[in-house]
């Protein structure tokens, strides 16, 4: 509920990404007064759209989906529904096996029924529930790493199921390996379902009913809660979209562009009021803006970059890790229809490690005019393809020449393109992803002890709560009703007084 004292409460949010640009929605709409600050000269952060001569396509996130209910909400609050574009085919997704593009099964029976996996791997799936492995912790390393992606996977169904299913999905959407990345950090619910059941399988299972027991409890009530539409969807003009309208809605004056912040001082007063300065540059101007609280959505090696005072003396942030970031080139190439020979109907192909060996070198393709056929004209297709990763570093910083014969090359063993593409777009992200390595809980626990030592500080993001665009979405709702409350309880105090 809006309150007086609350509408003149300010709130300075670093990053107009979209865990930013919720935040600081989530903040106006309860009357606060909201300035985001974003170095870059456009807002949208990793979410990046554009619109050249008939073509439409994305450079970063090219999909999300609404399993977080805090999507729900801010697609109904914006009036985004009608702009939501759902792929056509979507549960048609591929995987390359000895260099040809296979269907994957959309559930565990297709895929025990298919011939995705040899026998002794779906042996392995079903007897799951009797024959998964506990994890030996007596193998934890001294420096306190946690178990990788790829160890868990293999505990629960195998080496096969590790290199032809988890590497090609954790690749294509954390261009991440499944050795490097940590379990409890990149697949929080799994972990979580192997702690409190055992077995993977029976666990979804059973948590699916007793989620079902809860849901049909409510439906009985009174909050009758509409049931979000499952899989992915982008919005008619890309995903850009999305945070365009945040930031319509944020108006120009509570959001500066090219405002790269420097440094942040907190003030120790008795209640939480004007306790924070920021620092930026504006145009190579230095700025400040004085705040009651502050969310920082920046990546952690930008605020590593800033300097922290409190109380007036320096506020080291040594404690706070370097985070690894796995680079990206985003290659969008389109080919004319009667070249492409072997087209795919469906959402994209991925690439495991493993196939390198049959002479492929990117990590997949998205088949975005086949998803969302307003993305080129009728007599072309539009492929995204992504490059690099923790899986070929070097190859993600190439030029656009050589790019294109790598895609060209991988697009005609997959798909019988001919001859060279009509149209090529190349952006490279240097820190596409931050890496959930296996020591990321050192990162987590650091930025948990920044927001103990600074009243007022709060941090969300990708670096945080996970790397979809849903997760982020969240994680800045999360910290908009963390201020909230922190605010609201600060104004309390000081009235009863
Ligand atoms: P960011 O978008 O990184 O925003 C942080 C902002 O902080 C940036 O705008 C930055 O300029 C700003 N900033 C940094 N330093 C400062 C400073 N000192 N002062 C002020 N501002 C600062 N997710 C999906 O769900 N589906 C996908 O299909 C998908 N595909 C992806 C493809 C690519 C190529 C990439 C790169 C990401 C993809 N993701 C996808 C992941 C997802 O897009 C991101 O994790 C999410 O958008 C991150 O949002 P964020 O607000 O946390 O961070």
């Amino acid at each position: 509920m809006k309150s007086s004292q609350s509408s003149r409460k300010k709130v300075a949010v670093v990053g107009a990404g979209v865990s930013g640009l919720a935040a600081a929605y989530k903040l106006k709409s309860h009357g606060f007064d909201v300035t985001v600050l974003e170095a870059d000269e456009r807002a949208g952060g990793k979410l990046r759209s554009v619109s050249y001569k008939g073509l439409i396509w994305d450079e970063g996130a090219n999909t999300m989906t609404e399993s977080e209910p805090e999507v729900q909400c801010l697609l109904d609050d914006l009036g985004l529904r009608d702009k939501q574009q759902f792929p056509i085919s979507q549960n048609k997704r591929y995987i390359v096996r000895n260099g040809v593009p296979v269907l994957l099964p959309t559930n565990p029976i297709a895929l025990i029924k298919s011939n995705f996996l040899s026998a002794k791997s779906k042996f392995q799936i079903i007897l799951e529930p009797f024959l998964w492995k506990k994890y030996d912790s007596s193998k934890v390393s001294d420096d306190g790493t946690d178990e990788s992606v790829g160890g868990f996977f293999q505990r629960h169904f195998g080496k096969e199921v590790v290199d032809y299913l988890i590497d090609p999905i954790v690749a294509g959407t954390s261009a991440g390996d499944p050795d490097s990345l940590s379990m409890s950090h990149s697949f929080p619910e799994l972990w979580n379902i192997e702690k409190r059941f055992g077995s993977i399988l029976a666990g979804l299972v059973l948590s699916k009913f007793s989620t079902k027991k809860e849901s049909g409890g409510v439906r009985n009530g009174t909050t009758e809660k509409r049931k979000p539409r499952r899989g992915s969807f982008s919005f008619q003009n890309g995903m850009q979209t999305l945070t365009d309208t945040l930031s319509k809605e944020l108006g120009e004056d509570a959001l500066k562009l090219r405002s790269e912040v420097l440094s942040l001082s907190y003030n120790a007063g008795k209640y939480a009021s004007q306790n924070w300065s920021l620092i930026y540059s504006k145009d190579k101007n230095s700025k400040d803006l004085i705040a009651d609280a502050v969310i920082m959505t920046a990546p952690v090696c930008s605020v590593r970059e800033m300097k922290f005072m409190k109380g007036g003396i320096p506020f080291p942030l040594n404690f706070l890790p370097e985070v690894a970031y796995m680079p990206l080139s985003v290659m969008i190439t389109t080919f004319r229809k009667e070249s492409v020979k072997r087209p795919l109907e469906g959402f994209g192909v991925l690439v495991p490690s493993l196939e390198q060996q049959n002479g492929l070198r990117t990590l997949g393709t998205l088949f975005s005019s086949m998803m969302f056929p307003n993305r080129a004209s009728n007599d072309e297709y539009l492929y995204t393809t992504f490059i690099g990763g923790s899986r070929n570093r070097e190859l993600a910083k190439s030029s656009t020449d050589e790019l294109k014969q790598i895609v060209t090359t991988d697009l005609r063993q997959l798909l019988g393109v001919e001859g060279e593409p009509t149209f090529v777009n190349h952006f490279y992200w240097s820190k596409a992803f931050p890496l959930y390595g296996r020591n990321y809980d050192s990162v987590v626990k650091a930025i948990e002890t920044m927001e103990k030592n600074l009243p007022g500080f709060f941090y969300a993001g990708n670096h945080r709560d996970g790397l979809s665009v849903g997760k982020s979405i969240a994680s800045g709702c999360k910290a908009a009703d963390l201020v909230i409350s922190y605010l609201e309880s600060s104004t309390d105090q000081s009235c009863a007084e």
